[in-house]
């Protein structure tokens, strides 16, 4: 049996977080949203110390409490220098190829609130008018952000109130499509997000009281690798919502739930990704199994912190991750069933 998920909730909870700059460290904004979303569905939420968002949901056994995180925060980038010519230099904010954000509109965010839009280009950028336009080397030091201003020296730049430091954050060109695919920077991990919000929403509207007492962990720093370094102590394991990787010789497709078994960080906890897979087979939830050659999620982080807990991670199916991503509503929907499943027997 499967339970009925909200799509139209899930939908609009996925374009509200889309649709809202978080580069990691910069994750104030989006929080507030969040925070205003779980306290509507009628749950508290707590902040950690470094801003990582906690809904806590009672179980019929208060003896075993199940985590359940995902990240909110994305890649970006940060204003590094400000040139004579009056363009910006950035640092990269999380592992990506400058070739996937050659040509991306970008907001830059001073300290004071402001924000100017501009586009990362390299710096050679008109083929009409440099010999290596086309071979010039995709990296750091050859790209920069030209700002939509009338601009001519640094000391413009500086006037607007731009310095070192700033924010810079990617537009996420968010295309939700009739068909079900969904195309956007960021579904790694705003789709984890939804996801949970998706079950935190079916949980309430259906009156399910959970089997163990949960955690849903929002993280803000899981791109730049400490994200659930901290958890709450009570939690016995902890599953990360992150997104599937496809590609190679991996099996999982935008449409199913992927399981990962392991990834860069070891071998995920063998019994829970047992559990997964047999509670995928039961209820014929679409799913893979697979193991992730370059990759390592928020429990990767909790067991680098210390923590003595079990864990497993699956998600959605995301292609061209940390690129231009696509899923699809489905591998979304059977991430939910699968963590309802979970959470509930
Ligand atoms: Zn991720």
């Amino acid at each position: 049996m499967k339970y009925r998920v909200n799509k139209d909730y899930l939908l609009d909870m996925l374009n509200l977080l889309l649709t809202t700059p978080s580069p990691s460290g910069f994750c104030h904004n989006i929080m507030a949203k969040i925070e205003k979303k779980s306290i509507d569905l009628g749950y508290s939420f707590e902040r950690t110390k470094k801003g990582c968002g906690i809904i806590t949901v009672l179980g019929k056994n208060a003896d075993h409490t199940i985590g359940l995180s995902a990240h909110v925060d994305t890649l970006g980038a940060m204003v590094r220098a400000i040139k004579s010519s009056g363009t910006i230099r950035f640092t990269p904010i999380g592992g990506y190829m400058m070739s996937t954000v050659e040509g991306e509109y970008c907001k830059i965010h001073t300290r004071s609130g402001k924000i100017f839009d501009g586009t990362v280009l390299t710096t050679k950028p008109s083929v009409h008018v440099y010999s290596e336009a086309k071979s010039q080397k995709r990296e750091e030091e050859n790209m920069e952000v030209r700002i939509d201003e009338l601009l001519e020296s640094e000391d413009d730049v500086k006037a607007l109130g731009i310095a070192p430091g700033d924010y810079i954050s990617f537009d996420s060109r968010t295309t939700i499509m009739e068909n079900g695919f969904i195309k956007s920077r960021h579904l790694d991990d705003k789709a984890g997000v939804a996801a949970l919000f998706g079950l935190l929403e079916l949980l309430k509207s259906q009156n399910i009281t959970p089997k163990n007492n949960l955690r849903i962990f929002i993280s803000t720093y899981e791109e730049v690798g400490h994200g659930s370094s901290y958890i709450p102590k009570d939690i016995d394991e902890l599953i990360a919502i992150d997104m599937g990787a496809m590609g190679d010789d991996l099996n999982c497709k935008e449409n199913q739930v992927s399981i990962c078994a392991k990834d860069s960080s070891g071998p995920y906890d063998y019994h829970i990704v047992s559990r997964l897979v047999d509670i995928a087979n039961k209820n014929k939830i679409d799913y893979a199994v697979d193991v992730y050659p370059n990759y390592a999620s928020d429990v990767s982080a909790a067991l680098g912190g210390g923590n003595d807990i079990r864990g497993a991670l699956i998600g959605p199916g995301v292609h061209a991750s940390h690129s231009m991503e696509r899923t699809h509503i489905d591998g979304i929907l059977n991430t939910i069933q699968l963590l309802a499943r979970y959470v509930s027997e």
